[in-house]
């Protein structure tokens, strides 16, 4: 379980309080406010606040004096002919604000996604806590022979049960070692008083890249939705991809049309080189075109083809 009773009853109680307000609400959103969604072994995310609802992203292209809507369909068709056509702006009136526990080496990929305002947990001034991220069995896989970035067949038996095994005990005893330096328990009480103990900050260096660290991570639609396109993609890594998958869960209760915009013209999207169209126009005329006579290399084909679906 991601979080104590304690925190749970923080957020219990914080879901009980109700404030009247004059701003957009979007109910299904609301009613999923503050809940920690659990992911991976140990992390969670979840939403803190959250500005504008499908309604802000029409206000804004409209420059609206008031909510800006029409009809929902011709909203829908709005946002959908914004996103079709990289209107960016409007979907940036929307912000979201995330809690997330996720392990550092995903935090490191995370970070890399700079239109976004971060609060990390402090390691310099708190003692992290003794949790490590340890992949399910099925995820557990072997370096991609065809993709360097990628992972090949399932790890099994005796070899997934050693990898199990050096995970967990390095990990253990680099968090030992960490506790042992800081010479403080659990509860930040000295353990040998004849020790001074070593600085937080420095004693976090010997922590392994799959501790669990924390942070609030606001952002606005636009660059959430291309945090997604990139990081919710197959070729993302697992362990990133769960936590942006659950974000996308939550942008379709919040902003239902424009994630239905999202989901045509970026997820389900293909985009095709100059190149590509003319191939396809080749073929539209009849032409049996070959990756020799197309002009394009080999590992474009293989991605044309893959994107049309082999045809
Ligand atoms: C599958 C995958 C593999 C990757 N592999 C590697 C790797 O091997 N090595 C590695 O180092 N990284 C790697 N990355 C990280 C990647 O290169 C990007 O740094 C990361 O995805 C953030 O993307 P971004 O810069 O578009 O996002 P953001 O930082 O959120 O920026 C969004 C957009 O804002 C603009 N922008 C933001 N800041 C600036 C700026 N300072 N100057 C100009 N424009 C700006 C850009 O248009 C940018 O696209 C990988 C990412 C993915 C998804």
């Amino acid at each position: 379980m991601p979080l104590t009773s304690d925190q749970l009853a923080e957020i219990s109680a914080q879901r009980e309080t109700t404030a009247p307000t004059r701003r957009a609400t979007v109910p299904a959103l609301e009613a999923r406010l503050f809940e920690a969604i659990p992911l991976l072994d140990h992390g969670f995310l979840r939403v803190i606040d959250y500005m504008g609802d499908d309604g802000a992203i029409v206000q804004a292209a409209r420059v609206s004096y008031g909510r800006g809507t029409r009809r929902v369909s011709e909203d829908a068709g709005l946002i959908r002919y914004l996103m079709r056509h990289r209107h960016s702006t409007p979907f940036e009136m929307c912000e979201i604000k995330f809690h997330v526990k996720l392990p550092i080496f995903v935090a490191r990929q995370w970070i890399r996604h700079r239109t976004a305002n971060v609060n990390e947990y402090s390691a310099r001034y708190s003692v992290l806590d003794r949790e490590f991220y340890i992949p399910a069995p099925e995820h557990l896989a072997a370096q991609s022979a065809i993709n360097r970035q990628g992972r090949g067949a399932t790890l099994q038996g005796e070899e997934a049960a050693q990898v199990l095994r050096l995970l967990t005990d390095d990990a253990a005893r680099c968090y030992d070692h960490y506790a042992d330096m800081l010479n403080e328990d659990a509860a930040g009480a000295v353990v040998d008083a004849s020790r001074q103990g070593l600085a937080r900050e420095l004693a976090r260096m010997n922590l392994t890249l799959n501790t669990y660290t924390q942070w609030y991570w606001k952002t606005d639609l636009h660059n959430l939705f291309h945090f997604c396109a990139l990081r919710a993609d197959p070729h993302a890594q697992y362990e990133i991809r769960v936590y942006a998958d659950a974000m996308l869960g939550l942008v379709k209760d919040w902003v239902p049309a424009a994630y239905g915009a999202f989901q045509d013209y970026r997820l389900g999207a293909v985009t095709l080189s100059a190149q590509m169209v003319a191939v396809v126009k080749r073929r539209l005329a009849g032409e049996a075109v070959t990756q020799e006579s197309s002009g394009l290399s080999k590992r474009e084909w293989v991605e044309m083809e893959a994107a049309l679906g082999g045809a």
